[in-house]
């Protein structure tokens, strides 16, 4: 593909990236892929990385140092890590054109708007967080389907106008992830609660069997079953995890000590044999846990789900549904997962069994379909 195509957003005919790993490359590629004349400029510390979005065909052109391309850009995505984000931005507000939108794709929010704020950026800058990737980083891994039907959370500062902020979400919404707007307080509040906090007390659980198994290491052996699910996350990057960390400081500590206070409260309902409130902890929970609406209902204690890539395509869902019943392969659940932060495939297919989802993983593999167990 290449610009002599004339497809390109009305809003942003020229878009830059400063960093095209998994998150920025991944961002390049699916607008390569949606609006294909779209002109793209890239940046990226490591030049083979550059190189090769080039001869790929997703970006036009790489910028050099100067960043002096940029200038051109209607949007321009940021997508290093956010302490080398930080050290981009007073260049970009230099550079960047009147009425251009300046975003990134950070895990955290609090520490960029802070900046913004104090450097007078809040007309350039709205925040951006795809609720989609792996633990796979890097250019190679980056892919032009990652965000369809992902939860793209969008921050504006206190200078965002409902002009740039609407035209920003469109766009995000026309690349196929669900724009949700909110701010950056509630943003990482949000994600303290439902991202962060679950993998601090992944580590504590699977940190804790560790020391407590004995030498005939039984707990290591039995945790095969639900315990290997609800710490699946555990298994994602050290080094991603412990720059979260120190970047949502204040909400993470918040949602642990909230965390903790309700474990002493359940503690001391055991303690006290108290049934009545021991039956209410877990009815409430089921009751919360029953209206999630991509995951099964009823307690399963073991699951035997695969996730897949899927492309956002009427009857995409029904093809694979088709190939199965073909099979005689049954369902028990399926459903998109909107939240894929470091986690890959868009459908999650459960199965009543062993044998009919290994007989399924090779039905689909067999017709190209990339699964991921
Ligand atoms: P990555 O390592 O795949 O990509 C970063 C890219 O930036 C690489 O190509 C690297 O060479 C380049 N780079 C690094 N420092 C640079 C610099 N100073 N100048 C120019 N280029 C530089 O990482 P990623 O997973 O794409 O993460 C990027 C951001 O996305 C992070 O802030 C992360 O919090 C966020 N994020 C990651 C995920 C995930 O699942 N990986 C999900 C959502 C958001």
């Amino acid at each position: 593909m290449n610009d002599t195509n004339s497809t390109f957003h009305k809003d942003f005919p020229v878009i830059g990236f400063i960093g095209l790993g998994l998150i920025g490359g991944s961002v390049a590629k699916t607008i390569r892929r949606i609006y294909p004349g779209t002109r793209m400029i890239g940046y990226n510390r490591r030049t083979d990385v550059a190189q090769k979005a080039l001869s790929d065909g997703v970006i036009n052109e790489i910028a050099d140092e100067s960043l002096a391309q940029f200038s051109e850009c209607d949007l321009i995505f940021l997508g290093v890590p956010v302490v080398s984000a930080l050290s981009f931005m007073e260049k970009l507000k230099m550079i960047a054109k009147s009425g251009a939108i300046l975003t990134d794709v950070g895990s955290v929010k609090g520490d960029i708007h802070g900046y913004v704020e104090e450097h007078g950026l809040e007309n350039l800058f709205i925040g951006g967080h795809p609720m989609a990737g792996s633990e796979k980083t890097g250019y190679e891994n980056a892919t032009d389907r990652l965000f369809e039907n992902a939860f793209y959370m969008i921050t504006p500062a206190s200078g965002t106008s409902i002009v740039k902020l609407s035209a920003f979400a469109s766009f995000i919404e026309s690349i196929g992830a669900l724009p949700l707007i909110m701010s950056p307080e509630e943003h990482d509040r949000t994600v303290a609660a439902v991202s962060h906090l679950p993998h601090v007390i992944s580590a504590a659980l699977v940190n804790l069997v560790h020391d407590q198994d004995g030498e005939e290491k039984y707990m290591h052996t039995v945790a095969a079953g639900g315990f290997r699910d609800i710490t699946r996350i555990s298994s994602s990057s050290p080094q991603m995890w412990q720059e979260i960390c120190l970047a949502n400081t204040d909400e993470i500590v918040g949602m642990i000590d909230a965390y903790v206070s309700k474990l002493l409260d359940y503690r001391l309902a055991i303690r006290n044999e108290d049934s009545d409130e021991l039956y209410s902890i877990f009815s409430d929970c089921k009751e919360y846990r029953d209206s999630f609406d991509t995951v099964a209902k009823g307690s399963v204690p073991k699951e035997y789900r695969i996730y897949m890539d899927l492309v956002d395509e009427a009857g995409s869902i029904a093809s694979v549904a088709t190939i199965l019943a073909v099979q005689n392969i049954s369902i028990k659940n399926i459903g998109i997962v909107h939240n894929r932060e470091f986690e890959q495939g868009v459908l999650r297919v459960v199965f009543y069994d062993e044998p009919s989802m290994e007989s399924a993983i090779k039905t689909l593999t067999w017709r190209n379909y990339k699964i991921y167990r």
